[in-house]
């Protein structure tokens, strides 16, 4: 009777142990206790295969002192089993057995063990040590057994949550991780996840977007898709065959800034067909509109350039071919030098067309390895533009010992001519334009400085940028495509130097402070 009471008890202990959140050492270490306790046992361990190396390790222990415990760990290591074995005492075992409880310190005559099986896999051992030799009736066997296979069933619960665990943390780390903006759906279209990439596209953080409703967050300003979520969701999506929803627009942040953004929703169905929550991909297409809008400025730009100096060639070269009209030799020769002037214009402007075109398709190229006479360059091209003003007037001013430099001569004159056509054009009142170089330790500079409109602070992030042309009067009026600082930039960076220019100081006289330009190239290493 006391012994039937006992087995419930015990029974009772272990299943209730078994659906609390206790953590599976905790699990064992009742499971021991109760298998030692049942049989008057002095002490009992649970070892524990592992699932990778399949050496058995202590996973709780039960009256067996833990000061002594790296001494009988060793011997309850890596013990032989075999099948069948079960509840004998076995000559091998309980001799090492009588070492551990030597060890241990306590008597002990007798070993159980009681094999914990995950369907044919053997996962671990109960060992029960007591101190006498006692016979153990088939009933309280089976019992014993049962214990075992319920220690059998926490390990594997406890293994099967952590994998859920470690499951769910790969998801999370998804989700955080992801570029693209990944929310979660409840079924009353409440935000129920919101990963940092959305935050950053929205300006919500997660703390504030969980919990509101999809439409509190997701505010369109303009559709261009037929339909939003809501209405899609009005009008039965998703149909049967759930198909993902596709909206694009521009959304206004939670700063009331707008971006352009593509939101891909796709429905969870349960078993029965109804929707349980709905994950939302969102795409940030900013970047994507801006390379629509710079395409845009491209085509107007260029044709704009290209119909210039193709309706002067076409006006002076028709000009010259009236049959009423006799020309003298001179007015020949300087419509004729128009003509030609233009025709130039028009290769310089589809060279900076090919280079730019290069520059995005990662095959731009340069040669190297000419010794370019810097401060030579730089006098040539003051004599080219100096017929072309009388405005202006130029100041060169390089130090003798000016060193020459390793680079691309071609490329090099185009970055003269740039920045000094910048200097003429952008100074349309004329004034001094300075072209100076300077020797320094390990790189040499050239700038060129102007009395010009000079460029606002707002605007200095743009002036490097393809097609990026300031608004102001001047630029609306003077020719450009603004590519030029575009590849001026690209071809000194290519030779390993820099570029950035500055506003100079504002003169005494009320006229505007005008701009430095200055790159810098890497001197030559001769040793
Ligand atoms: P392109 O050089 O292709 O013919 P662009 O001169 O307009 O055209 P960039 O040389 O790239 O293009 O210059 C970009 C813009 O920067 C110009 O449109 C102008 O507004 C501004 N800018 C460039 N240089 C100066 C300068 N020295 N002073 C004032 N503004 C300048
Ligand atoms: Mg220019």
């Amino acid at each position: 009777m006391d012994y039937r009471i006992r087995q419930r008890e015990y029974l009772l202990a272990i299943s209730r142990a078994l659906t609390s959140e206790l953590d599976l050492g905790d699990v064992l270490r009742i499971i021991v206790q109760a298998s030692v306790e049942f049989i008057s046992g002095r002490a009992g361990a649970i070892v524990l295969a592992d699932p990778i190396d399949h050496t058995f390790r202590i996973a709780a222990i039960y009256g067996l002192p833990r000061e002594h415990f790296e001494r009988y760990v060793p011997l309850l290591q890596g013990l032989p089993y075999e099948e069948g074995s079960e509840n004998e005492a076995i000559p091998e075992l309980t001799w090492r057995m009588q070492k551990v409880a030597q060890a241990a310190e306590i008597g002990v005559a007798q070993v159980l063990r009681l094999p914990m099986m995950s369907g044919e896999t053997l996962i671990g051992m109960i060992y029960v040590f007591q101190a006498g030799n006692y016979h153990i009736s088939s009933d309280a066997a089976g019992l014993l057994q049962s214990f075992a296979d319920q220690a059998a069933i926490a390990v594997k619960n406890a293994r099967l949550y952590q994998e859920v665990i470690a499951e769910k943390q790969r998801l999370d780390a998804i989700l955080e991780q992801s570029a693209d903006g990944i929310m979660i759906l409840g079924p009353q279209l409440e935000i129920t996840r919101f990963n940092p990439a959305l935050s950053r596209m929205t300006g919500w953080d997660a703390a504030g977007a969980v919990g509101r409703p999809h439409e509190e967050l997701i505010r369109w300003q303009k559709l261009r898709t037929d339909q939003d979520l809501e209405t899609a969701l009005a009008n039965g999506w998703p149909l049967p065959g759930a198909v993902h929803l596709y909206v694009e627009g521009e959304l206004l942040r939670r700063d009331n800034k707008l971006i352009s953004l593509g939101i891909t929703y796709a429905p969870l169905l349960n078993h029965r067909g109804v929707m349980t929550s709905i994950i939302a991909n969102v795409r940030d297409l900013t970047r994507y509109r801006e390379e629509e809008a710079l395409q845009k400025t491209f085509i107007s730009i260029v044709s704009h350039e290209l119909k210039t100096p193709v309706s002067i060639i076409k006006g002076y070269a028709g000009t010259l071919r009236r049959r009423d009209a006799h020309w003298s030799a001179d007015v020949q020769d300087e419509y004729l030098a128009v003509i030609e002037e233009e025709a130039d214009n028009l290769a310089d402007l589809i060279d900076n067309l090919l280079e730019a075109s290069r520059l995005q398709s990662g095959t731009f190229k340069l040669e190297l390895n000419d010794e370019v006479d810097l401060p030579k360059l730089a006098a040539e091209t003051v004599r080219k533009f100096s017929s072309q003003t009388d405005r202006h007037n130029f100041v060169l001013d390089f130090p003798p010992d000016y060193p020459m430099a390793l680079g691309d001569e071609r490329r090099l004159t185009q970055v003269f001519n740039n920045l000094v056509s910048n200097a003429i054009k952008y100074s349309p009142d004329g004034g001094q334009i300075v072209i100076r170089g300077e020797v320094h330790a390990n790189y040499v500079t050239v700038s060129v400085q102007d009395q010009g409109i000079g460029i606002p602070a707002h605007q200095h992030h743009k002036i490097f940028e393809k097609f990026s042309r300031l608004d102001n009067a001047l630029s609306r009026n003077t020719d450009g495509t603004g590519l030029g600082l575009f590849l001026t930039k690209a071809i000194v960076e290519a030779h390993g130097g820099s570029i950035w220019f500055h506003s100079n100081e504002r003169p005494t006289n009320g006229n505007p402070p005008g701009t430095t330009f200055t790159f810098s190239l890497p001197r030559e290493n001769r040793s």
